[in-house]
């Protein structure tokens, strides 16, 4: 029986594709958005009315590099002044002196910033971008210094997951209360690059012990998140915490959408804000729909005791390896097809022996992609 449509929680909204960064992992879709394709800030401005109207009680403002809007200040003081909590996920380079103050002054609540690496050479190497790490130190002192309370992303993958424990000095050292160590998810750029990104599983093993010994040693001190790998994984995570459950995001051109990669699903239609209201598209939306609560579930899901814990785990990774976003998440270990992924996580140790290091398709407006080798 269909469960009533509760009221979003939470929300990401994509300011522009716009980044100086050019990581290989990056969440956002292949085909990026330009400048002239965003919002402007009233609309953005009503569309963060609609979204509190609506229930939201927490704004992730993301890009690409939301600090690249001019309008952001702005934007920030739209949602404090309605009592959302707005937390910037920044990749802190480039920020202009004295914006950071101006956010706080704005009404910011947290600031989020990532580290391609815990070494200023990794994360030069992995951004694409020679100085990057000088100017996130930086970022991060200034964001303390104007009172933020501060959160060090860790996204992780082969070429970095050695450097776990000095990405926990660093977020001490910069007096972050958290940090997030999060193992790339294979969507967007990541899907494209994963035979180059993927760590083997004694470096997995090895992670999620220094996780779990740290987290015991800092408790009370500095919380650590951790996001684990799906591809080593028994059970798939509950992707955005269920479909069109808790949260949606909005793309820099004002398509409202499930997750990061729902764009992938070829047989749904997403609308655009302004096309209807924002309460019409996530209560009515055919998309938003299409896979809310568990009726859409087949077998092994259907009759599965962790189908409201899981919610059938990740539609995208369904559609981008089983090619059926109806499909259990193969990441589950009742998938039909879960072998598969143990072959892909192989045949990307392979590669990784045959390449080397070097073979990115680093993420910027036409890049040639070539696909990572299987589906
Ligand atoms: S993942 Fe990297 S390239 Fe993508 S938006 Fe963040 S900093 Fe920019
Ligand atoms: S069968 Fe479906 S509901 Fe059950 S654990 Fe696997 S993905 Fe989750």
């Amino acid at each position: 029986m269909s469960e009533p449509i509760l009221p979003p929680i939470g929300m990401l909204a994509e300011l522009t594709h716009r980044c100086p960064l050019q990581c290989p992992y990056c969440s956002n879709p292949l085909e990026l958005l330009k400048a002239n394709r965003e919002l402007d800030t009233q609309t953005w401005l009503d569309l963060f009315s609609q979204a509190a109207d609506l229930g939201v009680l927490q704004v992730h403002l993301s890009g690409g590099e939301p600090t690249l809007r001019r309008d952001l200040e702005q934007l920030i003081a739209g949602l404090s002044a309605r009592g959302v909590y707005t937390n910037l996920i920044t990749a802190g380079v480039g920020i202009a002196e004295g914006r950071i103050e101006a956010f706080a002054e704005a009404g910011l609540d947290h600031l989020q910033l990532s580290f391609q690496g815990a070494r200023p050479a990794t994360t030069d190497r992995i951004g694409n971008h020679q100085g990057s790490h000088e100017k996130k130190l930086e970022t991060a002192r200034r964001a303390r210094a104007a009172g933020l309370p501060l959160t060090i992303n860790a996204p992780v993958h082969r070429h970095n997951i050695q450097e776990v424990p000095e990405y926990i000095d660093l977020a001490l050292s910069l007096g972050a209360e958290r940090i997030e160590i999060a193992n790339v998810q294979y969507a967007g750029w990541a899907l494209t690059n994963r035979d180059r990104l993927m760590p083997d599983l004694a470096a997995v093993n090895r992670q999620a012990d220094i996780v779990a010994a740290a987290r015991e040693r800092l408790a009370g001190i500095m919380d650590i998140d951790f996001v684990t790998p799906d591809y080593f994984a028994i059970y798939p995570k509950p992707c955005m915490g269920g479909w069109a459950r808790d949260a949606f995001m909005v793309a820099p051109d004002g398509i409202v959408l499930p997750c990061h990669a729902a764009q992938t699903i070829p047989s749904l239609r997403f609308e655009r804000f302004g096309e209807r209201r924002l309460a019409e598209i996530w209560t009515d939306s055919p998309a938003f729909n299409a896979f809310r609560g568990t009726d859409w579930m087949q077998e092994p899901c259907r009759s599965c005791e962790r189908r409201e814990v899981d919610w059938g785990g990740c539609r995208c990774q369904a559609m981008a390896i089983a090619g059926d976003a109806a499909a259990t998440d193969p990441a589950c270990v009742k998938s039909p097809i879960h072998k598969y992924m143990a072959i892909l996580t192989d045949a990307a140790q392979e590669e990784a022996a045959s390449e080397g290091n070097e073979s990115f398709i680093f993420r910027r407006i036409g890049a040639t992609i070539r696909p990572s080798t299987r589906a």
